[in-house]
């Protein structure tokens, strides 16, 4: 959680615990507005957002208790915060017997049972972390790591249930379930030395504890008074009764929490603790603070971690070879999982996090190595082509291709004639000219009589497709044309069921050489004679599986998926690690880079300027929408409404069309179709044209509610202009001028690289969601950071250095490692490209 999210939990948590006084912030919860705003804003919230828990804060104290609680809960709704969603009701009388603290089913703090081995241990001593009596069956062995979690002592199936919410099944679930992040309490200080408002540890007696009632005997207040040799200081619990069962007088304990203020004195709220003599897990070290669920409390599961990290961590063999090890310099598996839950000291748990992310990279990295092994041993029919033919083909093109086009055109050609079947990715960013160079080289195989396939996001875009594959590669006009136009055909998810089922039986029978359409290709009766060419574009927008769908609809084609997205190089080297990569990097010539500016809502008749003069000039303009119908609260961040007033109030005189998600795959056709053909000067659009649509002569790229949008998004719509050779513009306008503040505008505003925008996108997002769709193996990092490259450059090294000694992996050695990728890699085709 965001640390400005966690405090507003912390102390609302607190407030509940006041029966909603307005206790919990010295002065008022009014008071946190000012410091809070600041923080939020640091942890990215929205200034919205922001603005509402402004303003419900203000009018906190003139609210009754009862509402009190109501709008804190709508705080927790606004912000997602989960805990403070859950906050316990006002109580009207004090009938407190109620759970405060959801977890205490489970949780019951400071249980007998845990008359843990007795070791003394001097402060700040290394602690020797103790073997807790062993909390498995004795019978368990290492190959138990896949026993279901009820195999620990103290996990029942009522417990098993809720960690089946962290989808924590087995053993090796938990043990690879690490902490999202640390307390740090490993400092240990004398309370004469405790300052307001720090985080800390004391080691202390207790010297008396009581419970009394507050004045208006609503809550009842545990107090416990602990002293060392310096000073005193008071620790109370707000309706927690119970501690005064287990705290006594004169016993000795390691305690852990904020130090605050009370009436001028210093005090801790609720403080963590436990005895000194046991092995301290929530206190006085390096805590781990796990994800939760409704229910399980951090306590609880922090000692089943222990246990669990104590009895199995041992036991783990390593599969990274000894030699790897030493040379590599990494801990060993069995240290790293100790220390990720439970370190000793932050030097060691930096050094087991590198440890089991270098795993993790390694692992993916030899899959990826395994992959393309593999495919590189099966056969591919060889297509062959006379250099003449070739520059025949590419001198009838209307334009002269880039050096970048002729250099992937060539890697194609030699990809066909190898005899292995091409698996190549190609890379370039929008309109760098990436389907000629698939047309040219789909035109290889067709021209030897086989078949092609062409899969695209979008029916629109395969639509386009469609209309200039037909245009380059069955053109009446053209004798050397590869195609006649019957032998071309567009198959989509609402091609009427007549045409279809012609197109179905044509395929089949090898009538049809060539079709494109969307992921109605890869569905079942789509059956092919001799398919030997898939091209997929924007590979990004499929999952593996459909990929690999359409692969199998032939006998090892040659594959070429097509990306704009561009893909930083580390990245791109570890999970394309399997596919020869071609990098366009050149545009067309004659492109003038696109301006962008950043315009401030209020400024947005200037944008209807420059859109008025660029349509005078013959040219056309994009304004894109966030939303297609924007009802009574955001009819201006809308499509549906804005295209009236636009064009009933701003261009009466000009022709604005309409497309947006909503309209029947016809409707939205014949829009683009009509915008294309220059009957609509203006198109009104929501994110529906992002991927890949050419319209040569717009000019003009105007985003509404840009701030909504994400960097690949926005440079892809950045990329719908500036095809032909006229200057162009994209003009990001924020919902409010705040937002014009958004480091993805500005971004965009610096750069029309997008390499360099993919970068950052990267850092920003993290590699799950900058990747889009969810690949087998990305879901297991869980600590690779995929942009640091210098980890990845190691585990590279050294899984390549395997791969070259033992490809199968069948020297006794390599056993473990065999056995660990088999487990990283699950499926048998595991299929990444
Ligand atoms: P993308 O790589 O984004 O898929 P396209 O293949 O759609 O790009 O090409 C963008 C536009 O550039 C198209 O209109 C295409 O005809 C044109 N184009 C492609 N290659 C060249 C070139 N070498 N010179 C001029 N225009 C080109
Ligand atoms: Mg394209």
């Amino acid at each position: 959680m965001q640390r400005s999210k966690e405090k507003l939990y912390k102390i609302f948590k607190l407030e509940a615990e006041f029966n909603y006084a307005n206790k919990a912030v010295v002065g008022g919860l009014e008071q946190l507005t000012q410091t809070w705003a600041g923080e939020a804003r640091a942890d990215g919230i929205s200034e919205e957002d922001i603005q509402q828990v402004t303003d419900i804060l203000n009018h906190y104290p003139e609210l009754d208790t009862p509402q009190r609680g109501k709008a804190l809960k709508k705080i927790g709704h606004l912000l997602d915060i989960p805990g403070i969603k859950h906050l316990p009701v006002f109580e009207s009388q004090s009938s407190s017997s109620e759970e405060k603290e959801p977890q205490k089913p489970i949780e019951s703090p400071p249980k007998k049972e845990h008359h843990a081995p007795e070791k003394k241990q001097g402060r700040g001593s290394t602690r020797r972390r103790a073997n807790a009596p062993a909390p498995l069956p004795q019978e368990a062995l290492p190959e138990g790591l896949d026993a279901p979690v009820t195999a620990v002592r103290g996990i029942g199936s009522k417990q098993s249930q809720l960690l089946a919410k962290l989808d924590l099944f087995t053993i090796e679930d938990m043990l690879y379930f690490f902490p999202h992040r640390y307390d740090d309490y490993s400092e240990l200080k004398t309370i004469k030395d405790l300052t307001y408002g720090e985080e800390v540890t004391i080691l202390a007696w207790v010297k008396s504890v009581k419970t009394f009632s507050t004045r208006n005997k609503k809550r009842k207040i545990t107090q416990a008074i602990v002293t060392d040799s310096t000073g005193s200081i008071q620790l109370m619990w707000f309706n927690q009764e119970y501690h005064m069962r287990y705290l006594k007088k004169d016993m000795f304990l390691s305690i852990s929490g904020k130090i605050e203020q009370y009436m001028g004195r210093l005090v801790m709220y609720h403080p963590d603790y436990e005895k000194v003599e046991k092995e301290q897990l929530h206190t006085n070290r390096i805590v781990p603070i796990y994800s939760l669920t409704a229910r399980l409390s951090q306590r609880w599961l922090r000692r089943v971690m222990h246990n669990v990290v104590n009895y199995w961590a041992p036991k783990i063999p390593d599969f990274i070879t000894e030699y790897i090890l030493e040379d590599a310099d990494l801990m060993d598996v069995s240290t790293a999982l100790k220390e990720i839950h439970f370190p000793e000291n932050k030097t060691s748990l930096k050094s087991a996090r590198y440890r089991l992310a270098f795993d993790e990279i390694f692992l993916l990295q030899l899959g990826v190595l395994k992959q393309k092994y593999e495919w590189a041993n099966l056969e591919g029919r060889v297509f062959d082509i006379e250099d003449d033919w070739l520059i025949d083909r590419v001198k009838h093109l209307e334009f002269k291709l880039t050096d970048a086009q002729i250099h992937v055109l060539s890697d194609i050609r030699q990809d066909l004639a190898s005899g292995r079947p091409m698996n190549r990715l190609l890379q370039g960013d929008v309109g760098s000219g990436k389907t000629v160079v698939a047309a040219l080289g789909l035109s290889i195989v067709l021209k030897h009589g086989a078949q092609g396939a062409f899969m695209a996001p979008t029916s629109i875009l395969a639509e386009q497709h469609y209309h200039s594959l037909k245009r380059l590669l069955a053109n009446p006009q053209d004798e050397g044309s590869v195609l006649q136009e019957e032998e071309i055909h567009l198959l989509i998810g609402d091609t009427p069921a007549k045409a279809r089922k012609e197109i179905l039986s044509g395929l089949a029978d090898g009538r049809i050489k060539l079709v494109i359409g969307t992921h109605a290709l890869i569905e079942d009766p789509v059956l092919f004679k001799d398919l030997q060419m898939v091209i997929v574009d924007e590979q990004h927008r499929f999952g593996v599986a459909q990929r690999a769908a359409l692969r199998e609809k032939g006998d090892n084609p040659h594959l070429l998926v097509m990306t704009a997205t561009p893909i930083p190089r580390s990245l791109a080297l570890t999970i394309y690690g399997d596919l020869d990569i071609s990098v366009m990097d050149e545009m067309p010539a004659g492109r003038q880079p696109i301006e962008t500016h950043i315009v401030y809502p209020i400024e947005r008749e200037r944008v209807y300027t420059l859109i008025r003069s660029q349509v005078e000039e013959g040219h056309q303009a994009f304004i894109i929408y966030p939303l297609v119908e924007g009802g009574e609260e955001q009819p201006d961040q809308a499509a549906v409404e804005e295209q009236v007033r636009l064009q009933e109030e701003v261009f009466p005189d000009l022709k604005v069309g309409l497309l947006h998600g909503r309209l029947r795959p016809d409707e939205k056709e014949s829009v683009m179709r009509k915008f294309r053909d220059g009957e609509f000067d203006i198109l009104v659009s929501t994110s529906v044209v992002e991927v890949g649509v050419d319209i040569p002569n717009a000019t003009v790229m105007a985003v509404e509610g840009a701030n909504r949008f994400g960097l690949a998004q926005l440079h892809q719509f950045r990329g719908r202009v500036g095809r032909a050779g006229d200057k162009s513009y994209c003009i990001l306008i924020p919902e409010t001028s705040e937002a014009a503040e958004n480091e993805r505008l500005l971004a965009m505003e610096s750069t029309t690289d997008g390499f360099i925008l993919a970068e950052y996108d990267l850092k920003q997002r993290g590699p799950g969601e900058f990747l889009g769709t969810r690949q087998s193996g990305y879901t297991d990092l869980r600590l690779a950071n995929l942009t640091d490259v210098h980890l990845i450059e190691k585990a590279r090294h050294y899984a390549n250095l395997v791969f070259d000694n033992d490809p199968n992996l069948s020297a006794p050695e390599h056993q473990r490692m065999l056995d660990a990728l088999n487990h990283f890699w699950p499926s048998e085709e595991g299929d990444i490209s």
